[in-house]
């Protein structure tokens, strides 16, 4: 890769809120940490659009050359996702509605999830630890941060001491929140009676006797808070100060303001350098979740088996039509915005399939070279991936007209075309041909099979005029035979 397509890369930093080049700390290697899923429900697309985002991060940086080291975490303790939620383990409680024993609960949430991600092709991270095989870990963190004077034990459970933390370093600089607003907007919860503040939140929670999930600490049998996980495993697989963080928006508090608190608490040390969240999906202007009845599931867009779904549509075309949007901004779906998503799809995969049947002039009278440029430089401002395909469809303009004779490009100029397109349709932008375009593959592979024994009973009885014959003419349209010990085989050249 060369350099003047390499970067610099700058990335909206939540932390600064600007855009910042991101320069990572122990080049070429890069840390990246995303926070991933809570096993004990279905995953929405609202779920997958945030994975999405930083997929197309990790495959960015990926490109670009970095060796990336991408932990994504899987939540499997049963704990709510704030103080405020109190009572019961939401783990346990699917638990005894599915009747099954919590890690199965657990296992089951984890494969959906993974069958998910494969379907919308989301590539797996590097690292994929579990909360419950860190626990050691996230006791020992808890045990520093006591050491340090920023926590205080109470009746079996341990509390973050939010007012002396925010005494010396700057609590809510990540969210924007100022903690006389916060006291004023803290509701009395269940833990009050133990808290020296309601802005303290635990990072120990003392087990009820009825609760399925605990294990045994220095405090008592309990568990650990939702925001110490990622704390603990960010640093223990990342460095005590990483490169990148992502997560939903909503995750910036008060889960990532907490998360720092504690890392800074325990080991003196911010743990971020580039803070990036992901924005929310909405169905019709409305925010997407199960309690609204819109919060559809993958299953239910494929098959279009859903009130407000006109039809179903692949996960390709869904995966199509969220790369439209920059992943900072709010995106609506919308069946119209989706069937036109579907229609683009298809004219971009037939303009890829044209590639090798382009031939080639003396001269140019594109400028492929600039069109590439562009295209990096959209991903490089933020990620842009709005502006990269725009730019793919003025590629898909010059294959178009080249192929109709109405524009000429020089054999170089077709072959960086082809790199590029590639690269940014398969690689960057992660998409996969559906099962239509697999099932008409598969009968051109019987059709081409079938010219392959005919050329072969031609060569059989020496007749290499018409053996010849068939392999150029395979040739001109684009399929090319390869004679190996083993027989021929076939591939678009
Ligand atoms: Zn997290």
């Amino acid at each position: 890769m060369s350099g003047s397509k390499k970067g610099p890369l700058f990335l909206t930093n939540t932390l600064s809120r600007k855009k910042e080049e991101f320069v990572p700390l122990r080049p070429p290697h890069v840390g990246l940490y995303v926070c991933g899923p809570t096993v004990y429900s279905d995953v929405h697309l609202g779920n997958v659009r945030s994975f999405l985002s930083f997929d197309i991060l990790f495959r960015w940086l990926s490109h670009l050359g970095y060796k990336v080291r991408y932990v994504r975490n899987i939540t499997d303790v049963g704990h709510l996702v704030d103080d405020i939620d109190e009572g019961e383990d939401k783990i346990a409680k699917r638990a005894r509605l599915e009747q099954l024993e919590p890690m199965e609960i657990v296992q089951k949430y984890t494969n959906g999830f993974h069958e998910v991600m494969r379907l919308f092709n989301i590539l797996s991270p590097s690292i994929e630890p579990t909360a419950t095989g860190h626990l050691i870990e996230q006791i020992g963190m808890i045990e520093r941060i006591l050491k340090n004077g920023y926590a205080y034990a109470a009746n079996g459970s341990v509390y973050f001491d939010v007012p002396k933390y925010a005494e010396q370093y700057a609590y809510g600089e990540l969210s924007g929140r100022k903690i006389d607003e916060l006291i004023a907007n803290t509701r009395d919860t269940e833990g009050m009676e133990e808290k020296r503040s309601p802005l303290d939140f635990a990072i120990w929670k003392k087990a009820a006797p009825h609760h399925l999930m605990k294990w045994p600490s220095p405090w008592g049998e309990g568990f650990p808070g939702w925001h110490l996980e990622c704390s603990v495993m960010s640093t223990k697989y990342l460095g005590r100060t990483f490169d990148i963080h992502g997560g939903g928006m909503d995750l910036k508090f008060p889960h990532h303001e907490c998360e720092i608190a504690q890392s800074v608490a325990a080991d003196g040390a911010a743990p971020v350098r580039y803070w990036v969240h992901g924005n929310m999906l909405t169905v019709n202007g409305r925010k997407m979740a199960k309690s609204e009845g819109n919060g559809f599931t993958p299953e239910e867009l494929l098959s279009g088996d859903h009130k407000l779904l006109e039809k179903g549509y692949s996960a390709m075309t869904v995966r199509f039509f969220m790369l439209q949007c920059h992943y900072g901004s709010t995106l609506d779906f919308s069946n119209a915005a989706m069937q036109a998503a579907e229609k683009g799809l298809e004219r971009l995969m037939k303009a890829v399939d044209l590639l090798p049947a382009l031939s080639a002039s003396a001269q140019s009278d594109a400028d492929i070279p600039g069109l590439e440029a562009r295209c990096y430089a959209a991903m490089n401002d933020d990620l842009n991936t709005p502006v990269m395909i725009a730019e793919l469809f003025e590629a898909v303009r010059i294959i178009n007209s080249t192929k109709d004779g109405k524009q000429s490009l020089s054999a170089p100029d077709i072959e960086r075309l082809d790199g590029l397109v590639r690269a940014m349709v398969f690689e960057v932008l992660g998409l996969q041909r559906e099962q239509v375009v697999a099932d008409d593959h598969k009968a051109m592979d019987g059709l081409v099979k079938e010219f392959i024994r005919l050329r072969g009973e031609a060569k059989g009885r020496k007749d290499f005029a018409t053996s010849d014959a068939i392999r150029d003419r395979l040739a001109a349209l684009g399929i090319m035979l390869k004679d190996t010990k083993e027989g021929t085989t076939w591939e678009r050249g």
